[in-house]
């Protein structure tokens, strides 16, 4: 198994080079953005574990283009605690898992070992529920021909809504993947922001598509008119 590791603290980078070798993989270690987007380009990684803050082109921009590229491999983000990003933007730019430094090694390692073993699907290009539709790539969401503006955690919420289209999820399967798993506040921060869902997503357009259902989470669907709203 092949491994990509880009990351721009020497150190870290030479431990996780020799750690990861011990575990039996094949390593390769570049320290910044550009050296990395050009790797990972030109070389099939079975992962590659992405330092967030990173000389040249941070790790978004890396993973934007790798994946703008069609370059599939399960991405690793390395993100900080007090970094200018939070985990819902990794996993809203399509990163597939991520660790906030200071991690354990063997998490790491568990970690990477799983991603290699589900692999690398192509992932679908657009989302589309209904008249609504959203692009992972370009990060653009549309309602029929309508552009709707989300920000990061929005984006990231609709995404995870979409693609359980006409399931029911929890606010805790919510928060599970739309927020940091460490993230200690409360459920109610999901209602929150279904609520700033509902009026981008469906209230300008007289639709409710986004339901509550009673005691049980959240479920989006089809195009379905609000109540005391007029057809067309
Ligand atoms: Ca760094």
């Amino acid at each position: 198994m092949r491994l990509l590791v880009v990351e721009d603290e020497k150190g870290l980078a030479e431990a996780l080079r020799r750690g990861l070798s011990n575990e039996g993989f094949v390593v390769d270690v570049v320290h910044d953005g550009v050296s990395g987007l050009w790797a990972a380009s030109e070389h099939p990684y079975d992962a590659v574990v992405l330092d967030l803050m990173l000389p040249g082109k941070n790790g978004y921009e890396v993973l934007r283009e790798l994946r703008a590229r069609a370059v599939w491999a399960p991405v690793l983000m390395l993100t900080a605690k007090d970094g200018e990003y939070d985990q819902a933007d990794a996993f809203d730019l399509g990163a597939d898992d991520y660790l906030t430094k200071p991690f354990s090694f063997v998490v790491l390692v568990a970690r990477l070992r799983a991603l290699v073993r589900r692999g690398a699907p192509e992932r679908p290009v657009l989302l589309e529920v209904g008249s609504l539709s959203l692009d992972p790539l370009s990060r653009r969401v549309r309602r029929g021909d309508a552009p709707v503006e989300l920000t990061a955690r929005e984006f990231g919420l609709l995404q995870y809504l979409m693609r359980h289209r006409d399931q029911v999820v929890s606010k805790a399967e919510i928060l599970d993947s739309v927020w940091d798993p460490a993230f200690e506040g409360s459920e109610n921060v999901v209602e929150v922001y279904i609520g700033y869902l509902r009026r981008k997503i469906d209230a300008p357009f007289g639709l409710s598509t986004l339901e509550t259902v009673r005691g049980m989470g959240y479920r989006l669907g089809a195009d379905r008119p609000a109540q005391g709203s007029q057809a067309p």
